[in-house]
C-alpha cells in the first residue's frame, strides 16, 4: 500500500514538473522509439540484481532474455519466440497484462507487480518492472535485497515533515545541507552529495552529508570530462540510477540482438542496465562499492545531481525506499529552482538599489570620481559582486580592492577601447590580451562599460583566476583506491580537481547575464548625465559667445570712439608745438602718450574684430603663406640678420588665410624681436601630420615656465615698454583668439636664454594631453 501511495506521489510531483517547465517531459525528450543514442544505453548486458526478458507486445512471445535468467527464475530460452511470459509467471500473467494495457510505460519503468515466492518458478520473489521500447517489451525482474539493517521510516509522514523543512530553508547552502543529509537519512548511504554543473559542463558539490570518519569532497571541482556529455544524458532521462554493486559482472541478453530489428535493444531506460565501465571504474577509484543518482533539473534542463555513495559494502537500495527517494528529488528540483532564482533575484534587487543610488549621487555630483567612488553606499565598488573595480576617466583613475596598477589599467583600457564594444564580459583576459598574464591572479576576467567615444574612459570590474580562489577542503595528498594497472588512474577525485585546476587556468568565475544587465544599465545612465552635463554646458557657452560677442562690438564701438578725441588730442599738442616754435617737454611726451595710446586702441580693435568677423575657410597650401608672411617681414628679416629655416613642404589647411596670416607674421615678429643672440636663427616646420601641427622655433630669450599662460592675456608684457623694440602685449592673444576660432590649439615649450618653441594647430586633437 504504501509502495502506491508513494508511486502516485512521484506520479504527481512528475506532473507538476511538466506545469513547471511548460512543457511535456513525455514530448520528445522520452521518445522510446528513437533508439539513435549514444553506445551507453547499446550494451547488451545488465546489472545481475535481476533479469531481463524482452517481450513481443501483442503475443507476450519472450524475445530475447538474460543470461542469468535459468539461475533466477528457475526458466532458461534456447529459441527467440519460443516462450510466452505466461511460461514464466504462469499465475499472475493475466493480472500483469491487464497492466500493461492501462498503464502508460512510455515514460520508463513501471512497478507492474510485487511477485511472491510462488509467483515464479524459481521460488522467490521480485519486483517486476516494465516500459516500452519501440514495438517491444522490455520486463525487469529485480531480486529483493536483504531484509536488515534499513531504517525504520514511516515513509509518508517522513517525507512531509522533510517537504516542509526543505521549504523553509532560507538560503539555497542551507536547504541543500538538509536535503542531503534527509537523504542520507532515508537510504542509509555513507556519502550523499549534490553537484552542481557549470555552464562549460564542469561542475562542483556544493553540499555533503557524510559518515563518521570519511574524508570530505565538498567544495571539490571536477571537470566537465568526468561526467561526458551522453552519461549526462542520460541521467536526465531518468530520475533514479542504482549501481548497488560497482564490481558486478555484466550479463549480456540472449540473443545479443532483437530478432524484430536485428538492432541491439535500447535501455536507456532499464533500470537494470549495465553501466559504462568509464563509470564503475571512476566509483572503484573513488573506492566506491555501490552508488544511486539522482538527477536536479531546472526548466527541463539538468542543473545537477544527487550522488550517494557507499563504501564499505555493495548496497541494494529496496524499491520503497528508492521510490521515496525519486520523489524526494523530484521536490528538491523543484523547490530548489525556486529557491535559486529567489537568491539571483536579491543580488538583482541589490544591484538595483546601489544603481538608483548612484544615480542619485551622480546628479548631485559634477565630479564623475567623486560621484560613483566616494560614498560607501552608493560605490561602483559594492555594485557588482568582483575582486576590486575602477573608474578611468580622462587618464584619471580611482580603484578598489584588488585591481592592476595604473599603468596596466591604462593599457588594459586602450586595449578594451580597441575592440569598439560598449560593454566587454570577459572571463580569460589573458588568452585575448597577453600583457593581463602577470595580473591573472587578481583579475583574469574583467566586466568593463565605456563611457565616451573618443577618450579610454571606463569603469571596469575585476575578476581574480578561479583556480586561485578554490581550493578543496579534502586532503589531496590522501591517497584514495586508485588502481594504477589498468591506466584509470585520472579518475579519482584527487586527479580530477587537479584536472579541473588545470582547465580552469587563466579564467575567472564567469560574469553572468544580470551582471552584464547591470554593467550596461550603470552605462546608460552615467552616458545620460554625461550628456545632459555636456547640453547644459554647450547652453552656457552659447550664452557665451552672445556676451563675447557683444563684448567685443562694445569695445569695437568704444575705441572707435575713442580715437576720435585722441585725434584731436594729437592735433591740439601738434599745433601748439608748431605755434611756439620751441620744443617743449611736456607736449613732446602727450605726443608720445597720444601715439601709445593709439596703437593699444588699435589692438583693441583688430582683436574685437577678431571675435566678430566670421572666418572665410578655404584650402590654404601653408608653405605659400609662409612666404606671404616672411615677405611682410623683409625689412626686419633683413635688419636683424636672422636666418630662416624651413620645412620644403608644407601641407595644405582648411583656414582663413587673411587671419592665420596675421598668426605667423606675429609667431615670426616675434621670434625675431625676443633675441638677444648675435647669431640668430628661426625654424618653421611641421611637428606632426595629424591633425597639422606647425611650429615657429628661435633660438631667442625663452619664456620662463610660469609666464606660458600669462603671455596670452591681452596687454600682458613680460618687458619693459621699450625693451626689445616695444609692443603692445596685444599679439598673441589675437593668434590665440584666431587659431581658437579654427578649433584648434596654441601653445609654447621654452628653455629661457635658449630660445622657444610656438606650436599651433587648427583642428580638434583625438586626445588632449593630460
Ligand atoms: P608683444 O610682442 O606686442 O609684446 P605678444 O602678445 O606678441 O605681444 O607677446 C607677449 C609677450 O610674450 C611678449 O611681450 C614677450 O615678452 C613674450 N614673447 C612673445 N614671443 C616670444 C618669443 N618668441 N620669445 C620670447 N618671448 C616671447
Amino acid at each position: 500500500m504504501r509502495q502506491f501511495l508513494v508511486a502516485n506521489l512521484i506520479r504527481l510531483s512528475k506532473s507538476v514538473e511538466m506545469h513547471a517547465n511548460g512543457e511535456a517531459v513525455t514530448a520528445k525528450n522520452v521518445d522510446l522509439s528513437n533508439c539513435d543514442r549514444e553506445q551507453v544505453q547499446f550494451s547488451g548486458a545488465i546489472q545481475p540484481h535481476g533479469c531481463m526478458l524482452v517481450i513481443e507486445l501483442t503475443s507476450l512471445r519472450i524475445l530475447q532474455a538474460s543470461a542469468n535468467c535459468a539461475d533466477l527464475l528457475g526458466i532458461s530460452f534456447e529459441k527467440p519466440g519460443e516462450k510466452t511470459l505466461a511460461d514464466v509467471i504462469p499465475t499472475r500473467v493475466e493480472a500483469v497484462v491487464s497492466r500493461l494495457s492501462t498503464e502508460n510505460l512510455d515514460n520508463g519503468p513501471v512497478h507492474l507487480a510485487s511477485l511472491k515466492a510462488q509467483d515464479t518458478r524459481a521460488s522467490r520473489p521480485f519486483h517486476l518492472f516494465g516500459h516500452r521500447c519501440g514495438g517491444a517489451m522490455i520486463l525487469e525482474f529485480e531480486v529483493l535485497p536483504d531484509e536488515d539493517g534499513w531504517p525504520m521510516l514511516d515513509l509518508y509522514s517522513d517525507l512531509r515533515a522533510t517537504m516542509a523543512r526543505l521549504h523553509a530553508a532560507p538560503t539555497l547552502q542551507s536547504f541543500f545541507d538538509f536535503a542531503v543529509a534527509q537523504i542520507r537519512r532515508f537510504t542509509g548511504f555513507e556519502r550523499v552529495m549534490a553537484y552542481k554543473f557549470q555552464e562549460d559542463g564542469s561542475g562542483h558539490v556544493i553540499a555533503e552529508s557524510i559518515a563518521d570518519g570519511f574524508q570530505s569532497y565538498l567544495g571539490l571541482h571536477y571537470p566537465a570530462s568526468d561526467i561526458p556529455a551522453p552519461a549526462r544524458r542520460l541521467f536526465a532521462l531518468s530520475w533514479l540510477r542504482h549501481l548497488p554493486n560497482a564490481d558486478y559482472e555484466p550479463i549480456p541478453l540472449v540473443p545479443e540482438l532483437s530478432p524484430h530489428t536485428g538492432a541491439p535493444v535500447d535501455l536507456s531506460y532499464a533500470s537494470l542496465r549495465s553501466v559504462s565501465v568509464m563509470y564503475t571504474g571512476y566509483l572503484k577509484n573513488m573506492g566506491v562499492k555501490a552508488s544511486m543518482v539522482m538527477p536536479l533539473m531546472k526548466n527541463g534542463a539538468l542543473w545537477g545531481l544527487l550522488a550517494c555513495n557507499h563504501e564499505s559494502a555493495p548496497r541494494h537500495v529496496p524499491f520503497e525506499i528508492r521510490m521515496a527517494s525519486e520523489f524526494l528529488a523530484h521536490m528538491i528540483s523543484l523547490t530548489m529552482s525556486s529557491k535559486e532564482d529567489a537568491e539571483s533575484s536579491d543580488y538583482r534587487s541589490h544591484m538595483k538599489e546601489v544603481l538608483e543610488r548612484l544615480m542619485r549621487a551622480l546628479h548631485g555630483n559634477p565630479d564623475i570620481h567623486a560621484a560613483l567612488c566616494a560614498s560607501p553606499d552608493a560605490n561602483i565598488r559594492h555594485y557588482i559582486d568582483a575582486g576590486g573595480a575602477a573608474l578611468i576617466t580622462e587618464g584619471q583613475i580611482t580603484k578598489f580592492g584588488e585591481t592592476p596598477s595604473d599603468e596596466q589599467l591604462r593599457e588594459l583600457a586602450i586595449w578594451l577601447a580597441g575592440r569598439d564594444e560598449l560593454v566587454v564580459a570577459n572571463d580569460r583576459l589573458a588568452e585575448h590580451l597577453p600583457d593581463a598574464a602577470p595580473y591573472v591572479e587578481i583579475a583574469a576576467g574583467v566586466l568593463a562599460v565605456r563611457l565616451s567615444k573618443r577618450r579610454p574612459d571606463f569603469v571596469m570590474w575585476f575578476r581574480p583566476e578561479q583556480a586561485h580562489t578554490v581550493q578543496w577542503a579534502g586532503d589531496p595528498a590522501k591517497p584514495v583506491h586508485i588502481d594504477e594497472s589498468d591506466g584509470s588512474v585520472r579518475l579519482s577525485p584527487r586527479m580530477s580537481f587537479a584536472i579541473w585546476k588545470e582547465s580552469v587556468k587563466g579564467r575567472s568565475k564567469p560574469w553572468i547575464t544580470c551582471e552584464i544587465e547591470a554593467a550596461a544599465d550603470l552605462r546608460w545612465g552615467i552616458v545620460d548625465v554625461i550628456l545632459a552635463r555636456a547640453e547644459e554646458t554647450e547652453l552656457v557657452n552659447r550664452k557665451l559667445r552672445e556676451v563675447n560677442r557683444e563684448l567685443d562690438s562694445f569695445a569695437y564701438v568704444a575705441s572707435h570712439d575713442l580715437k576720435e578725441p585722441l585725434r584731436g588730442i594729437n592735433h591740439l599738442a601738434t599745433f601748439v608745438q608748431r605755434k611756439q616754435g620751441d620744443p617743449d617737454q611736456h607736449i613732446e611726451t602727450i605726443l608720445k602718450l597720444t601715439r601709445r595710446m593709439d596703437d593699444l586702441i588699435e589692438s583693441l580693435l583688430q582683436y574685437s574684430r577678431t571675435g566678430r568677423v566670421d572666418l572665410m575657410l578655404e584650402d590654404v597650401d601653408l608653405g605659400a603663406l609662409v612666404d606671404e608672411a616672411l615677405q611682410m617681414l623683409t625689412k626686419r628679416v633683413a635688419e636683424s640678420g636672422v636666418v630662416i629655416r624651413r620645412s620644403v613642404k608644407l601641407p595644405i589647411v582648411k583656414a582663413d588665410r587673411v587671419r592665420l596670416r596675421e598668426v605667423l607674421v606675429n609667431l615670426i615678429s616675434n621670434a625675431i624681436k625676443y633675441n638677444d643672440k648675435g647669431e640668430r636663427w628661426i625654424e618653421i616646420g611641421i611637428e606632426r601630420e595629424k591633425p597639422v601641427t606647425l611650429y615657429v622655433r628661435d633660438n631667442g630669450i625663452g619664456v620662463d615656465q610660469k609666464n606660458h599662460a600669462k603671455i596670452f592675456k591681452i596687454f600682458r608684457r613680460l618687458h619693459g615698454r621699450d625693451e626689445f623694440g616695444g609692443g603692445t602685449g596685444a599679439g598673441l592673444t589675437i593668434a590665440r583668439k584666431t587659431i581658437e576660432r579654427h578649433g584648434g590649439r596654441i601653445w609654447l615649450t621654452s628653455t629661457p636664454g635658449a630660445g622657444s618653441t610656438f606650436f599651433f594647430t587648427l583642428q580638434e586633437e583625438e586626445r588632449p594631453p593630460s
